[in-house]
């Protein structure tokens, strides 16, 4: 109970302006990297890795509790899994983002801990194409067995076109590297 000045009465109204306290944003998460992730770091280009870095950091800055998935390099055993499975539009023996070290797999989780927050990925994907990389959550992939949308998935080659950097000296050395860093921290 306050003496309300203005009606001079008594009042228990809440005089605050938000009486339950402003909803700011939500509180940023540590930037603490687990095994898998340091791991997964380890195994990047090394300008990916950073872009990772940057984009996780980022995310959990915001209170969104983004995690690097296991995922890092792709054999072209993978590749090729990856298109029988219809998960991917790179035809096998066609070099793709993830054979180099440049692809990530972001998970964002809701608080149970095993279903997609898929609504969290558009902000994230955004910040993601600003600071030069991509994500292949909007655009709608013709896998075997149909449309998928490759929510997880996250790109850096600035500057780079895939069909280019196939022909390109750099993808052969960051071919040969990649997998180099694969049997290295398998
Ligand atoms: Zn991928």
């Amino acid at each position: 109970m306050a003496y309300d000045l203005f009606f001079q009465r008594e009042t228990d109204a809440d005089w605050s302006m938000h009486p339950r306290g402003t909803p700011d944003e939500p509180k940023a998460l540590p930037l603490e990297f687990t095994t898998t992730e340091r791991k997964v770091l380890k195994l990047l280009e090394p300008t990916t890795a950073t872009f990772a870095v940057n984009i996780v950091g980022w995310a959990r800055n915001k209170g969104i509790p983004a995690r690097l998935s296991h995922t890092a390099i792709y054999s072209p055993k993978d590749t090729k899994d990856a298109y029988e499975h219809g998960r991917s539009q790179i035809q096998p023996g066609k070099l793709d983002w993830h054979n180099v070290g440049r692809a990530i797999h972001i998970v964002i989780y809701k608080p149970d801990g095993v279903t997609l927050d898929t609504a969290a990925y558009p902000r994230l994907g955004a910040y993601a194409r600003s600071q030069g990389g991509e994500w292949l959550g909007d655009k709608p992939i013709k896998g075997k067995f149909g449309i998928i949308y490759d929510t997880v998935h996250f790109e850096y080659h600035p500057g780079i076109k895939i069909s280019d950097y196939r022909k390109s000296e750099l993808a052969v050395r960051e071919f040969a590297q990649a997998q180099k860093r694969a049997k290295r921290y398998a």
